[in-house]
């Protein structure tokens, strides 16, 4: 298998401070990796390090096949980065925005203004191509922005919080680009304080917390290894909660709780067979049910597995900012 990131034990320090204490991850080519952690975990270092921002203090990088340290121009050749870094100059147009670095990357004229306009129509900016950056709305700065990391054709990108503080709305729209990217060969590689964001966009996940990977894998993987998968049952009428309850405990050997919502009985099941035996003892007791289902835990449960915090405390962190 071919990566296009690879780290082996990257350690990176600042002053007494460890930002990476021994990072080892390898992200296979056309992925999108979500790499999650609270505040102060080691996530715009890790970036930092493999765009070549910042140099490691030990371990090896590797992007694309090549060292970060001893191909740092061949690395930099490959990659776009954008995010807390915003490229844009304020006083520029959105076009020469993009002219300039296909300027700085050595495109001839022809193509430095071909592919201005390409990037400008594919991020829907065309309208406002011609007015300064500093007119733009959060969205269209972000979207600019992306379109700047964009202009070299990078095949692996760095998006340090790509969508941090963008409303839902614009949002999705920027998922759908990533996506668009990711299905011409791209490998992306973001950070993010959004569960929700690594769910809907991430083929892998990584979480890192005081500079280590604590989990690694698939969404539905680390679901899994989170811990057991719950019932859920929600009866019609809610006079038939005890009797729900009862049946829930009998089958699963545990005793329901019923959380913030009281409508919804909640117990972990190992084992997701189960559910034909709850319908046919529903059915005996004559209970409708609205609701019925197993469900993986979701990514929050994920994250307190790990990490010992709940991401709302992580999400806040970051509002806080
Ligand atoms: P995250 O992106 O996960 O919020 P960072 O990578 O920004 O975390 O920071 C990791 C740790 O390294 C933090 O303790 C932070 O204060 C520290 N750090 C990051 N950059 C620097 C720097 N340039 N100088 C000193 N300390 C830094």
């Amino acid at each position: 298998m071919s990566y296009a990131i690879e780290t082996e034990g990257l350690v990176k320090r600042f002053g007494a401070t460890v930002a990476l204490d021994g990072v080892d991850l390898a992200v296979p080519s056309g992925c999108v990796l979500a790499v999650l952690g609270p505040n102060g975990a080691g996530k715009s270092t890790f970036v930092r390090v493999l765009a070549t921002l910042i140099r490691p203090d030990a371990g090896v990088a590797r992007v694309g096949g090549h060292d970060v340290l001893r191909d740092q121009q061949r690395v930099r050749e490959l990659i776009g980065l954008a995010g807390q870094y915003a490229s844009v100059d304020e006083e520029l147009t959105g076009y020469e925005n993009l002219l300039l670095i296909g300027r700085l990357l050595e495109l001839p004229r022809a193509d430095a203004r071909a592919r201005a306009r390409e990037l400008l129509a594919r991020f829907e900016l065309d309208d406002a191509a011609g007015r300064p950056a500093s007119t733009y709305s959060g969205g269209m700065r972000r979207r600019l922005d992306l379109a700047a990391s964009l202009v070299g054709r990078p095949s692996v990108l760095f998006l340090d919080e790509p969508t941090t503080g963008l409303d839902p709305h614009v949002r999705s729209e920027v998922w759908k680009l990533l996506r668009d990217l990711v299905t011409d060969g791209v490998t992306v590689l973001l950070t993010t304080q959004y569960l929700d964001e690594a769910d809907h966009l991430a083929h892998r996940i990584a979480v890192i917390d005081h500079g280590r990977v604590v989990a690694d894998g698939t969404p539905a993987e680390l679901k899994v290894r989170a811990g057991a998968q719950r019932l859920e049952i929600r009866p019609v009428d809610r006079a038939h909660l005890p009797a729900v309850a009862s049946i829930m405990t009998d089958l699963t050997g545990a005793a329901p709780a019923s959380g913030t919502d009281p409508g919804l009985l909640t117990t972990p099941v190992t084992d997701p067979a189960v559910i034909s035996a709850v319908v046919r003892r529903l059915e005996a007791a004559r209970v409708p049910v609205q609701e019925l289902a197993v469900r993986l835990p979701g990514l929050d449960e994920v994250f307190l597995a790990v990490t010992g915090h709940r991401a709302a405390e992580l999400e806040l962190e970051g509002s806080l900012r």
